[in-house]
């Protein structure tokens, strides 16, 4: 499986790191390695001193499917939950200011902590779903899907044009403002629609 992160896709969040609004869905990647399941731990790694949360909407891809048109977008994805695009910051404004991939900031091990997944089914309305984030009980990022710049069906189908999605593949769909830094003894808690979903202790 793989993992296809949209950067970008909050116009609050683009403006707090100073980046201009896309135009087209940016996106990177992360591999299977990046993975951390069952709320388990993330441990503070080595190669930075500025590793950011970042909470997202994460889709669960259902099918093979490549050159999605938006209105078929719906059929490729079945269920819905929260995951933290773990960044290293320090890294990643290295590399934009060389101009360079950010893969070593966003791919490594453990940088995507994921939630169980909600059928889409049990919701009501894909363009109005709540979720937040809350650092050591108090809330830091607060989310709607309605604020996205580019919704989940605009976001299958662009990606979808490039890279094949398959079944059990993740979209991250991108953090809204809010985000910051984590240290050793913190503890991460993800919600969706009001339901906590995600629990990650920094060691
Ligand atoms: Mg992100």
């Amino acid at each position: 499986m793989k993992m296809i992160c949209i950067g970008r896709n909050y116009s609050e969040h683009a403006r707090e790191l100073n980046n201009p609004l896309p135009e087209t869905p940016v996106f990177f990647m992360k591999p299977e390695s990046a993975q951390l399941r069952n709320n388990m731990p993330f441990f503070y790694p080595a190669f930075s001193n500025d590793i950011q949360y970042e909470v997202e909407l994460v889709l669960h891809i259902s099918k093979v499917g490549k050159m999605i048109e938006p209105g078929f977008a719906h059929n490729y994805f079945d269920g819905i939950g929260v995951g933290i695009d773990f960044t290293a910051r320090d890294l990643q404004q290295k590399a934009k200011e060389k101009g360079l991939p950010w893969e070593m900031a966003k791919a490594f091990d453990f940088s995507a902590p994921v939630s169980k997944f909600i059928p889409v089914s049990e919701f009501n309305d894909l363009n109005n779903i709540r979720f937040g984030l809350d650092l050591n009980g108090k809330r830091v990022q607060d989310g709607n899907s309605s604020d996205m710049i580019f919704n989940f069906a605009s976001i299958i189908s662009y990606v979808s044009r490039f890279i094949t999605l398959k079944q059990n593949d993740y979209i991250f769909t991108g953090t809204p403002s809010g985000v910051g830094p984590v240290k050793i003894g913190d503890r991460l808690e993800a919600s969706l629609e009001g339901r906590k979903m995600l629990l990650c202790n920094i060691k």
